[in-house]
């Protein structure tokens, strides 16, 4: 097992990544204010990997309360944050109880909403069961619900106790799914980290593969990545704004393609490759370089062409998408591998070109 510290002063939590975790109730008992918890999941991973987590915490002598939703993003919104808070209500849950989240990003992100607000807050550990949630979703303190006006539009920054990681769960992930979450391992290396993407170029096969130590060395260092940024940025006032890499352009395509058409790693592939090439035609990066990244996007199983939407309906949900500065979109490029800029210093003909596919 590896451990990695997410640093935030006095809210400052260990992420354990490894194999076997889940049924290894000693990393999670000295977290608990109290030996009760209420574990979040949903119908799709509870059959997989709930009784593996509360028989563990059980044969310790914790008490625990199950909360089983309904899967899918659909139903991150506050109906299913109802049936949580009803849940902890009908079973008296108390300040010192602690919720677990286990799952994908959207168990997460519900859990961490509801941890934040029921009874203005009550610790929570986030189990992570999908590889999007490990490397990205489950670290920073992002948590939220969507809204019918739009995704994410509702929640808290609220930082858990504890990430567990089990690499294991991954075994019973799809494929599309696991590939989506490698578009945001890859983004970690091009935003700040050449060496980590050097070092992903000669990996792939084995990461696609699962590869025990290859995983664990991938999560490890994407949850360093975003671990380093989130300690500098926490709110999202500068930096950790580069973590959006290719999703300007990304947002772009899941929206036109309809949401879930295109998963948003998939979107996001397509879309750095967009920022590569606007990059590329501004002269920041070398042809090489596009190749590289379109190949290491290629090898984890991504598109890499972006659906032609036309110009003109690229530019409307990008400017839905982003705040505009001087009456130009913001957007994260690449300087180079491992050093992307967030600027609306480039182009805007550029742009277009980049748009016409
Ligand atoms: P998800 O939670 O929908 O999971 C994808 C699918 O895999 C679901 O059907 C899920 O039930 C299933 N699943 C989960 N674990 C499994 C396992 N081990 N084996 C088999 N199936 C499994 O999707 P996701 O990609 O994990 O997360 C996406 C969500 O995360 C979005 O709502 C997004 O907004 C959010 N997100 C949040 C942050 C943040 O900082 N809070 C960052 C990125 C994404
Ligand atoms: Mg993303």
């Amino acid at each position: 097992m590896q451990t990695l510290k997410v640093e935030l002063a006095n809210r400052s939590y260990p992420i354990h990544i490894g194999r076997h975790l889940l049924s290894d109730a000693s990393l999670i008992l000295p977290h608990l204010k109290r030996k009760h918890v209420a574990i979040v999941t949903n119908t799709t991973v509870a059959p997989l990997y709930l009784d593996q987590l509360s028989s563990s915490l059980k044969a310790e002598g914790v008490t625990v309360i199950q909360i089983i939703l309904p899967d899918g993003e659909a139903y991150k919104n506050s109906e299913t944050l109802n049936i949580i808070y009803d849940a902890l209500l009908q079973n008296r849950c108390e300040r010192s109880t602690t919720l677990i989240a286990l799952g994908g990003g959207v168990i997460g992100d519900l859990t961490g909403y509801a941890a934040a607000t029921y009874l203005r807050g009550v610790p929570f550990i986030q189990v992570p069961t999908t590889l999007l949630s490990q490397v990205d979703s489950s670290v920073g303190g992002k948590t939220g619900i969507n809204h019918p006006l739009g995704k994410n539009m509702i929640g808290a920054f609220y930082q858990p106790q504890l990430v567990l990681a089990d690499i294991d769960t991954l075994q019973t992930l799809p494929p599309r799914e696991f590939s989506a979450g490698v578009a945001e391992v890859i983004k970690y290396g091009l935003i700040r980290d050449a060496d980590f993407f050097d070092w992903l170029e000669t990996n792939m096969t084995s990461l696609m593969q699962l590869d025990e130590q290859v995983l664990s060395y991938a999560i490890y260092h994407s949850c360093q990545n975003k671990a380093d940024v989130v300690a500098k940025d926490e709110h999202e006032q500068g930096e950790r704004a580069l973590l959006n890499l290719g999703h300007t352009f990304g947002h772009a395509i899941e929206n036109a393609m309809g949401y879930g058409v295109w998963l948003h790693g998939e979107a996001v592939a397509a879309g750095t490759v967009m920022a590569a090439d606007l990059s590329q035609r501004m002269g920041w990066l070398s042809d090489h370089d596009v190749t590289r990244i379109k190949s290491s996007f290629e090898g984890a199983n991504l598109p890499i062409k972006p659906p032609s939407l036309g110009v003109e309906k690229y530019l409307d949900l990008m400017s839905l998408d982003k705040k505009v500065e001087n009456g130009k979109i913001r957007l994260i490029l690449q300087q180079g591998i491992g050093k992307s800029v967030i600027t609306s210093d480039y182009d805007a003909e550029k742009l277009k070109e980049t748009l016409a596919v």
